[in-house]
């Protein structure tokens, strides 16, 4: 995860790691580097340069330059500065919040092929293994052929719930359907897999808001692939304000050397990564810390 962009920085931090003394011009032609490092990880431009301009101000401070150890304070300043970055300051915001009467109602959206079915899978695995909840799963997509049976698949395989599928509903009806199973059955948590588009458009925000409306989702969760890179913010970009997300699911982390994505998607769309999706297996799931995250990035 992140290999690129890790060795990158730690180059930059070697040559300043060792040195006793440094001038504001070692601290900035750092800097420079550090830009075009974040700037090859596909991190947006606008973060690059808050970011760069942040750090820059702190760390040509004379009482950091003046330090016994100038190059550690500017990597602390820089570490410190990217925690900020994934959203470090808040991680409250990145816990899941079911704090409402049950079935607490989590709805699933994204693009075709994000990655949206099998975190629904992951996360609902998750809540019965870690929390002890009873969670019921159901698919919404009337659109992909076989989505509800793949739903089905992954519940097996994580011994969670799903509800039995009748065909030709559509999904605001299977929403309530659902809903209704999961007050009779006393289920904890209801997770509404929507459908996906190849592309965001009006028919699917359209569906998103009506199940949204009915379903009155304590969590929506947004799942993207963070390979995606810069087109992971954009598609964040068209849900925020169509329809009420919580959080965001970044997948295919396992496979981002780069971590544009991950770097760029709180401070570009104001929402928290919840999870990081890490392979294909129902466990490869983590909830998300912005400072392990730097950590890896930092090393
Ligand atoms: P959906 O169309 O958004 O519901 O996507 P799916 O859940 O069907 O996932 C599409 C493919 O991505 C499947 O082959 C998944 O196994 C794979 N996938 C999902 N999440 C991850 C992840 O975090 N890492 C990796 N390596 N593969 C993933």
């Amino acid at each position: 995860m992140f290999e690129s962009l890790a060795d990158r920085l730690n180059g930059v931090f070697d040559s300043l790691r060792g040195r006793g003394a440094l001038q504001e011009d070692d601290v900035r032609a750092a800097m420079r580097e550090v830009r075009i490092a974040l700037l090859e990880a596909d991190v947006a431009l606008p973060v690059v340069r808050r970011f760069i301009d942040k750090v820059t101000e702190q760390a040509v401070g004379q009482q950091v330059l003046r330090s016994v150890t100038p190059g550690q304070q500017v990597i602390k300043i820089v570490n410190d500065a990217l925690v900020e970055m994934l959203g470090g300051g808040d991680e409250d915001a990145s816990r899941l919040d079911l704090d409402a009467k049950p079935p607490v109602v989590i709805m699933m959206v994204g693009l075709q092929g994000s990655g949206k079915t099998t975190s629904t899978a992951k996360i609902a695995k998750r809540l019965r293994e870690k929390e002890g909840k009873k969670v019921l799963m159901a698919s919404l997509d009337v659109n992909r052929p076989a989505a509800q049976e793949q739903l089905a698949v992954l519940g097996q395989q994580a011994d969670v719930a799903t509800l039995p599928i009748v065909a030709g509903q559509q999904p605001v009806e299977i929403a309530n359907r659902a809903l209704q199973a999961a007050r009779l059955q006393s289920f904890d948590v209801l997770m509404l897999d929507t459908a996906g588009r190849l592309h965001v458009d009006e028919a699917l925000m359209a569906e998103m808001k009506a199940v949204a409306s009915v379903a009155v989702p304590r969590e929506v969760l947004l799942v993207v692939d963070a390979l995606s890179g810069q087109d992971a913010v954009n598609v964040a970009q068209s849900f925020t304000g169509e329809v009420p997300l919580t959080g965001v699911v970044l997948t295919r982390m396992d496979g981002d050397a780069r971590g544009g994505a991950t770097l760029s998607m709180r401070a570009v769309t104001g929402k928290p990564i919840k999870f990081a999706g890490t392979g294909e297996k129902l466990d490869a799931i983590e909830e998300f810390h912005a400072v392990r995250v730097a950590n890896r990035i930092l090393g």
